[in-house]
């Protein structure tokens, strides 16, 4: 048993690793060199850009306090809007925190576009669990889309994971909405580089010139250097406990694209008629300003703490998604653990390494909508924020475990490192080597 970093430290149960564990520790990072030098090369490009940003709109110190009431002539939300759709090269943004999570921006921008009698198609599979009771897929419908006579159809992904192309240009023809999720939200198909959103959107539009595309960008956000608006996605959409709030904001969602369709999301976000002139920003303008400004960075963290996990899980005989060579198209990495011991054990020991509620065990729970037992680790500053190192499974076969988030890479190492010395202890770490 031994520390890694500090040669004097105190005593922290459950932070005293194996030799084993810091050894492959120590190989897993030789091997991510390479990928290590290519994040940082993103984050910096998109640093840039967001500074520019800031500097082109001349964000100022009034920008940083917020208002009450209606918030009408906020300045500094009014600025945000500006800084996001440029790095974003959108025309318009709507950023707030008072956007509930990335399933409410997501409704917000829904809603906001579509109309009874119009259609909406998934191009990538079943969209995230959440937004299937949005559509009415699942659940009650009661004021769901198809509530509203809104039809919904969706093209399967292949087997492994890549997009019909072909079938693609038959549903596509008279919907109103082309539904693109980036990430690969709990499931094991791979996210989609901007690249491949690029070719599904010209497959989408050679279809049906007018229709408008829709991107679900969670966890994409700042993975490479474009994002989906720049190859032409008519909306991107995520939530600022993710990526784009850098570890920073406190709650919120986004929405980007197109100025006629964002202002037809403010109109559903607030009040037909108000739309972005009301809002009160209370005291979030700082946070969230700060948040974007670190966002590329935080999100080069999280990237470097996935690739760190695919490389020691493979190292220790795991199958994992995306594998450690891939070209990651968001920040979330999946781990195939096998047995619900060793998925409990990876859940409980991450949690030991948080800075926050590290002495909590976390416990499988019945969360509703799910259909098996679900177990969540994630000692976050902000509630539920997985741009901060988080991980979770649902309690069937294959006990895949999903890990996101790390605001700084040494934290999302360790904590990981943790993960496997409970796995460990409790005789559930595969050693073949
Ligand atoms: C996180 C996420 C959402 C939105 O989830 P919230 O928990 O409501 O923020 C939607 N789609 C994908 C792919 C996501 O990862």
């Amino acid at each position: 048993m031994a520390q890694i970093f500090d040669p004097k430290p105190i005593a922290v149960p459950g932070f005293e690793f194996e030799e084993r564990i810091i050894k492959a520790a120590a190989e897993a990072e030789s091997l991510c060199r390479e990928s290590f030098e290519e994040i940082d090369e993103t984050a910096a490009f998109n640093s840039e850009k967001v500074l520019r940003a800031f500097i082109n709109n001349k964000v100022s110190a009034a920008c940083l306090s917020g208002t009450t009431g209606y918030g009408y002539g906020d300045i500094g939300r009014d600025t945000l809007d500006k800084v996001f759709a440029e790095t974003f090269r959108a025309e318009d943004a709507l950023v707030r925190s008072t956007i509930a999570s990335g399933t409410a921006a997501l409704t917000t921008a829904l809603f906001g576009v579509l109309r009874p009698g119009d259609k909406i198609v998934s191009l990538t599979g079943d969209p995230y669990d959440t937004l299937e009771e949005v559509i009415g897929i699942r659940g009650s419908g009661s004021g769901s889309l198809a509530d509203f006579g809104i039809a919904y159809d969706k093209v399967e992904m292949t087997p492994d994971g890549n997009p019909k192309v072909g079938e693609i240009f038959q549903k596509v023809k008279g919907a109103k909405v082309a539904y693109i999720q980036r990430s690969r939200g709990y499931s094991l198909r791979p996210s989609l580089t901007v690249g491949q959103v690029a070719e599904i959107i010209k497959a989408a539009k050679g279809a049906e010139p007018d229709c408008i595309v829709m991107v679900d960008n969670c966890y994409g956000e700042f993975a490479e250097k474009a994002e989906p608006t720049q190859v032409g996605a008519d909306l991107a959409i995520g939530s600022l406990i993710k990526n784009p709030g850098g570890g920073i904001a406190h709650s919120g969602g986004y929405i980007a694209g197109k100025a006629e369709l964002v202002e037809l999301c403010a109109g559903r976000m607030t009040a037909p008629g108000v739309g972005r002139e009301a809002g009160a920003t209370f005291d979030e303008n700082r946070s969230l300003y700060q948040g974007l400004f670190l966002a590329p960075e935080v999100t080069a963290n999280a990237l470097k703490t996935a690739v760190f996990t695919t490389r020691i899980m493979d190292l220790f005989g795991y199958e994992v998604y995306p594998s450690p060579s891939e070209k990651r198209g968001d920040i979330i990495t999946s781990v195939v653990l096998g047995s619900e011991g060793a998925l409990i054990a990876f859940c409980k020991g991450l949690q030991k390494g948080s800075p926050i509620d590290s002495f909590v065990s976390p416990e499988p729970w019945d969360m509703p909508g799910y259909d098996s037992q679900v177990i969540m680790a994630a000692g976050t500053f902000n509630n539920g924020a997985s741009i901060e190192l988080s991980a979770d499974g649902p309690l069937r076969d294959p006990y895949a475990v999903y890990i996101q988030g790390g605001l700084t890479y040494t934290s999302g190492k360790l904590g990981v490192m943790c993960a496997l010395q409970e796995m460990y202890d409790k005789g559930e770490l595969k050693l073949f080597r």
